[in-house]
């Protein structure tokens, strides 16, 4: 699972100077194209393979690279979670790290002195957690879910939950035992109440989603305090006591999937609103490529499934839609066929965050790209005509 704790570790594992593997794979998760991840992972294995004798490299330094690429292959052979992998190899120095991640990354490896970790660092902040209720009027469950993932919250809040609140309210009239069970309610209700705080506060959650019969989770609801009921990202209906996790992880993750809209579109149109009245936001093509060309971008958003072919200069990573010639550094470009995803790269490098936004119904629509920048923009350089 990936989390900071794990970043830093990689990150700061002493390698001595061997040459470190960094492999990042999206695993689709249709069976068909899954099959294919093998042969996606050697050729990109071929890509660094001329290493292996590169006699600039000292002996130790091709042996680690030679054990690393043969383990490295052997990777797609069992199956692999649909989402994304992250992997890191210096066989020398005994690092061998495979992370699973809860999202598609495009497939690369680079070999460097250090791993590189940049995409890592932009998927974990871009990951919510969200903490997810199931209730009645009487009991609870709690868990956490985290990219596709959903797991039991902590036994200590469950136990907590569990801890009888019944007794001695028998021959009371039928109002009173009335009230009384009233009261029980909302008692179960703090306690749960509490509980989800405690997992904002202690675990990292960010986002709160309530499942559960509608009156159940309606009167839960009313009576969260507001700073928690600002984290309720929504709610769904199921019967607590027929649930299973594989249900609720799927009714979660509907819930999930229009929040994350909802804040994506939150998003853009933040960032559209500030084009034109400030100088740290960009839209459209020209400019997003020219803000990620110098290293300006903070957060980029994109439409999500849309390809549109360009150039790159290999020489100084400047990229556009069109022109045989870098107008930064004069050198001869190359043809890309999906320079957004080029874009989407430079800015994972440059330690950005990348928001993909599905197409229709959104602002962005119009623009494909926008950008919020870390620094305004010199000027877009006229291109040279193809
Ligand atoms: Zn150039």
């Amino acid at each position: 699972m990936l989390d900071t704790t794990t970043i830093r570790r990689i990150a700061h594992h002493d390698t001595g100077g061997l040459p470190v593997v960094s492999l990042y794979l999206a695993v689709p998760a249709d069976p068909a194209e899954h099959n294919a991840v093998p042969t996606r992972i050697n050729s990109l294995l071929d890509e660094v393979r001329p290493l292996v004798d590169d006699e600039e490299l000292d002996r130790p330094a091709r042996m680690s690279l030679r054990a690393d690429l043969e383990w490295l292959s052997s990777l797609g052979r069992d199956g692999l979670r649909p989402g994304g992998l992250a992997v890191f190899a210096c066989s020398g120095a005994d690092l061998r790290e495979v992370i699973e991640l809860p999202v598609a990354v495009r497939d690369r490896i680079v070999v460097d002195s250090t791993p590189w970790l940049r995409p890592l660092f932009a998927i974990a902040d871009d990951i919510h957690r969200y903490g997810v209720i199931v209730l009645d009027g009487s009991s609870a469950q709690l868990y956490e879910m985290v990219g596709d993932e959903l797991t039991a919250a902590s036994a200590v809040r469950h136990e907590r939950l569990r801890a009888p609140r019944y007794g001695g309210w028998y021959g009371l009239d039928e109002h009173g035992v009335r009230n009384r069970a009233e009261g029980l309610r909302l008692r179960h209700y703090r306690a749960v109440a509490d509980a989800a705080d405690e997992m904002v506060r202690l675990d990292g959650v960010d986002h709160l989603i309530v499942g559960g019969m509608d009156q159940h989770v309606n009167a839960f609801v009313d009576q969260l305090p507001h700073a928690l009921r600002e984290r309720l990202a929504g709610t769904f209906t199921i019967d607590l006591h027929t649930a299973t996790p594989a249900r609720i992880a799927d009714a979660a993750r509907e819930v999930i999937a229009r929040h994350e809209a909802e804040l994506d579109r939150r998003l853009a149109t933040e960032i559209l609103d500030a084009v034109g009245g400030s100088d740290r936001a960009v839209a459209g093509l020209d400019e997003v490529l020219w803000a990620a060309s110098v290293g300006a971008v903070d957060h980029l958003v994109v439409v999500e499934n849309v390809t549109v072919p360009g150039v790159r200069c290999p020489g100084c990573g400047w990229l556009g839609t069109r022109g045989a010639t870098c107008p930064v550094c004069g050198g001869e470009t190359v043809e890309v066929p999906d320079v957004i995803d080029e874009a989407v790269a430079a800015v994972f490098d440059a330690g950005g965050l990348v928001d993909h936004l599905a197409p229709g119904d959104s602002p962005l629509d119009e623009h494909l790209v926008a950008a919020r920048l870390r620094f305004p923009l010199p000027p877009v350089p006229e291109t040279a005509a193809a």
